[in-house]
């Protein structure tokens, strides 16, 4: 199964690939400043895989707080279509379940959570145990294989 979701102009994009079927999808509407401004609700599914579709000149990458994470914005449509960390070596993310494109809104799962009382290490912790940790960008590809 492959979910995939774009910015509203198109330029940021990204398929998150599952080896099973998700029909329900479970999205945490966080409640940081910046989400709630942006209206973000992210998601990550066990054991998926995050192949992004982005060039460097079309993101923006803004962070705040702790700036332990890459929030990437289109430069041309200002969508928030995921957010990034890397720990140590490690990239991980969650993508904004509001930017799919081929998943019906009504099989998305919208909760509440409140981050704001984590401390830096727990907040990092909490990521590498839910965040996705394949996390791909087919510009490398490209640039790899051609
Ligand atoms: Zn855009």
């Amino acid at each position: 199964m492959k979910l995939q979701g774009h910015c509203h102009c198109g330029q940021l994009s990204f398929e998150l690939r599952l080896l099973y079927d998700a029909p329900i999808i479970l999205a945490r509407a966080c409640d940081c400043s910046f989400c709630t401004r942006h209206g973000c609700a992210w998601t990550s599914l066990p054991d998926s895989d995050l192949l992004i579709y982005e060039h460097p000149a079309q993101v923006s990458r803004y962070r705040f707080e702790t700036s332990t994470a890459d929030f990437h914005i289109c430069r041309s449509c200002g969508c928030v279509p995921l957010v990034s960390s890397l720990i140590g070596e490690q990239e991980y993310a969650v993508v904004n379940a509001k930017m799919f494109s081929n998943v019906d809104p009504a099989n998305i799962q919208m909760s509440p959570v409140q981050i704001t009382d984590e401390s830096e290490a727990e907040r990092l912790r909490r990521r590498q145990r839910n965040w996705i940790a394949t996390v791909r960008y087919a510009t490398e590809d490209q640039a790899k294989t051609g």
